[in-house]
């Protein structure tokens, strides 16, 4: 690769990624298989070896792949599926990204910047419905919504009660900022730092950032340099799944996994994987590039999780009910539930509509509904948030990763928040199989840890909230 090159696309080397993809091609089963096998010890693939996994066309290894995903994410985290929501404040954006609703060109849009009173709003009608894990989003605007603005929502965010419920932890997907505004967003106690790069290849990224702060593609690709370097060690990256070919991102993905691990000493804390739903006038959202159909996204899940054991994958409800059933068994570790992609849209439901919404949402079901299903697929629902508060962040969080140990905290964690929320939110039917897979679920916790989890449950059932292992 030149250095002309390097300079333009910093530690993303398309050169090899193109090879490596090239070569991976010619694999056979056997080499697939024994890539499957070693991604089943849960310790990771090399780039040479997802691009193989990427490319076999082998039934036999495509089925042994899912199912080791599937072992890969039970072995490390469990059955427990974590929830969150996303909360949009603002859709107000200097940038003209081609896929993007919230574009600046697209003079259809109902614009909205929430107040810190209409945020607090929102937040309770989320706490009603008993979540407690938030990801805060808002378009880029300097003036309307930068630093000041997000330092802000966050205050308003964690100070919103419902009784004595609050939100717990809240994650940020906003533009990037310099270290000295990192610094700030640490200080409001955020959770994880989401940055999609979009798209990890140069030409694509030009074609789809046009004008504004956005294009220029090193300033997004080093906001997670910037964020570590201001002490927030939990990091969520992921590619636009749609705008250039899914295998190119996936490797792109990995290779800045790869990078962050070496230079910080711990990879990114999530991965995204948010194909491209249709949007207002957005004519790359609407006609992609790169189609990425249902099995590929199938393919793209397993891959990561066999790729980076360690990182939690999110899947939104950009995709429909059924198949973001069908996903989370193959390795999805977080989802988004009765999601509004409009500033305003879980108060109003008229600005959850096309002409105010940032996409088109594919799962329309309520957190209610969907952790019923959960519970009846014999997914543990969590809305844990023990991690953070207890400082297991960053590269401490890795570390028991890594040695199996979170497994340990992450199956008693998410039961008792599981029963938080069918003592103080369920209805019906979630209720009644919300405690009966309680029930089994302890069973399968060893002697030492079902007694320790049953005493936490007596507590909660008493009244007690928010207590952990
Ligand atoms: N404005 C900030 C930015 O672009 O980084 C943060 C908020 S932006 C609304 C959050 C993410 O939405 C983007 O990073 C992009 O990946 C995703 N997105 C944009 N348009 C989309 C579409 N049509 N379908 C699915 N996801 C989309
Ligand atoms: Fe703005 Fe983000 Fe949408 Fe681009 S993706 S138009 S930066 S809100």
């Amino acid at each position: 690769m030149s250095a002309v090159v390097d300079e333009q696309v910093g530690f993303i080397n398309e050169e090899k990624i193109i090879s490596l993809l090239e070569a991976g091609k010619s694999a056979d089963r056997e080499e697939a298989l024994d890539v499957i096998a070693k991604g089943r010890e849960c310790r990771g693939l090399t780039l040479d070896e997802l691009a193989i996994l990427l490319q076999t066309r082998d039934e036999q290894a495509v089925s042994a792949m899912y199912e080791a995903a599937l072992y890969v994410k039970n072995a490390i985290y469990g059955s427990r599926i974590v929830f969150f929501a996303p909360l949009y404040v603002s859709n107000v954006c200097a940038n003209n990204c081609l896929y993007c609703g919230f574009r600046r060109d697209n003079k259809d849009l109902v614009r909205r910047v929430l107040t810190q009173e209409e945020i607090g709003r929102e937040v309770e009608i989320l706490l009603e419905e008993g979540h407690k894990r938030i990801l805060l989003v808002a378009g880029e605007h300097a003036g309307r919504s930068g630093i000041d603005y997000i330092e802000r929502a966050v205050g308003t965010v964690y100070n919103a009660r419902v009784g004595s419920a609050g939100i717990r932890r809240i994650n940020v997907n906003c533009a990037p900022l310099t270290v000295e505004e990192f610094t700030r967003l640490k200080a409001t106690q955020i959770g994880t730092y989401q940055c999609f790069q979009e798209t990890y290849h140069i030409d694509t990224y030009k074609l789809m950032h046009p004008s504004g702060p956005k294009a220029d593609y090193l300033w997004r690709l080093h906001a997670p340099d910037r964020a570590m370097k201001a002490g927030i060690d939990d990091i969520g990256i992921g590619a636009l799944l749609g705008l250039a070919d899914y295998r190119f991102e996936v490797m792109a993905v990995l290779m800045h996994a790869q990078y962050l691990d070496s230079k910080f000493g711990v990879g990114p804390h999530t991965i995204s994987i948010p194909r491209l739903e249709p949007a207002l006038n957005a004519p790359a959202a609407n006609d992609p590039p790169h189609s990425v159909s249902d099995d590929d996204m199938r393919r793209i899940v397993a891959c990561f999780r066999l790729a980076v054991p360690y990182t939690g994958i999110i899947l939104s409800t950009r995709e429909r009910a059924e198949f973001r059933n069908e996903m989370i068994g193959l390795g999805i570790s977080q989802i988004s539930a009765g999601s509004r992609t409009s500033p305003g849209g879980y108060l109003d439901s008229k600005a959850h509509k096309p002409d105010a919404e940032q996409f088109t949402i594919g799962d329309e079901r309520s957190l209610s509904e969907v952790m019923c299903r959960l519970c009846q697929d014999n997914y543990i629902p969590s809305f844990c948030t023990a991690c953070y508060r207890s400082g297991r962040t960053g590269e401490r969080f890795m570390g028991l990763a890594k040695h199996g140990e979170i497994r340990k905290m992450c199956a008693p964690n998410a039961l008792l928040s599981l029963k938080e929320y069918l003592i103080d939110y369920a209805e019906g039917d979630t209720r009644e199989d919300g405690e009966r897979l309680l029930a089994r679920s302890l069973e399968e916790l060893s002697p030492a840890l079902r007694s320790k989890t049953v005493d936490l449950l007596a507590r909660i059932e008493q009244g007690e909230r928010d207590i952990y292992v």
